[in-house]
């Protein structure tokens, strides 16, 4: 790892300008991806600059039929909450799920959508729940945020703040995990409600995306007989050591099954 400075701002202000005045800084939430990075060269940052203590980014609060969670919310803190439990218990089984213990009590939400691992979990809850990204600069529709394999539709330095998530009337999480990191393999969130019926992938392609064919059936007919027919393909899906494009591809269907009947 390279020598690099460090700072811990404490305004959403003041982190925004330290990014500006260094130009090869990065932000770090829990470091959960980036020190991994940085360890194996990947990243090479000037400076640190943590987010840790910023007031106000990791609260979870609830207006009206939006769940709206802070950027510094932990994963722990997403699974254990009373409110997420109580309202998109999908979400907190997701959260639940996100690697082991130390990651899931360091690994915070705005980390994991910022840094659009194309194995992570939370791009299919913000697709899937149709979401809303803050920044501190604006809101990013989450159907626009992710654009591509760690490539998302932030600007340099644009900091997230938090994620606002419509209440689902239900809504279901399953991933087929990894088993060495517990990374989707491929992993599917279904839901349905004022945000109309969703389907989100993760884990199949270079970023979540949502999977339309079975979006329509399930609008039409919600059941997993709608979509047991529904061949999804492989075109443009990942092959790695894990899983080619064709299994991803037929997981997708599975995991989509399995999801509907989940959330009933
Ligand atoms: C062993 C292991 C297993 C894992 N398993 C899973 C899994 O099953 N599912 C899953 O979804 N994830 C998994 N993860 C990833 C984990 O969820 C982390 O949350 C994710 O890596 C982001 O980490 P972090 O929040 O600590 O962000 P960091 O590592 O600190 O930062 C990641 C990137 O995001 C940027 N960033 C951080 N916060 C912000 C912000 N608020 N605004 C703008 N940019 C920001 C940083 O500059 C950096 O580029 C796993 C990770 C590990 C190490």
């Amino acid at each position: 790892m390279n020598a690099f400075g460090y700072h811990s701002p404490a305004r959403v202000a003041d982190a925004a300008a330290l990014r500006q005045r260094h130009a090869d800084s990065t932000y770090i939430a829990g470091g959960q991806s980036l020190l991994g990075a940085m360890k194996l060269g990947l990243a090479a940052p000037s400076d640190l600059i943590d987010l840790g203590n910023l007031p106000g980014l990791s609260g979870i609060t609830v207006q009206g039929d939006v769940l709206r969670i802070g950027a510094m919310a932990t994963h722990a803190t997403v699974a254990a909450s009373t409110d997420v439990k109580k309202l998109i218990p999908a979400l907190a089984q997701l959260a639940d799920g996100i690697g082991d213990p130390a990651v899931r009590t360091r690994g915070t939400l705005g980390g994991s959508l910022a840094n659009n691992d194309p194995a992570a979990c939370y791009p299919a809850a913000v697709l899937a729940l149709s979401a809303t990204v803050h920044t501190e600069r604006r809101d990013i529709d989450g159907d626009s945020f992710f654009l591509g394999l760690y490539e998302t539709a932030l600007q340099p330095g644009e900091l997230i703040t938090g994620v606002s998530f419509k209440v689902p009337q239900r809504a279901a999480y399953v991933k087929f995990k990894q088993p060495a990191s517990r990374f989707a393999l491929v992993g599917v969130f279904v839901s349905q409600g004022a945000q109309g019926t969703r389907v989100a992938v993760t884990g199949a392609g270079a970023c979540a995306f949502r999977a339309s064919a079975l979006e329509t059936a399930l609008a039409k007919d919600w059941s997993t007989k709608a979509i047991l027919d529904i061949s999804v393909s492989a075109d443009g899906l990942n092959t790695d050591l894990h899983a080619s494009a064709a299994y991803r591809a037929h997981l997708i269907g599975v995991l989509a099954r399995r999801a509907v009947a989940q959330a009933g």
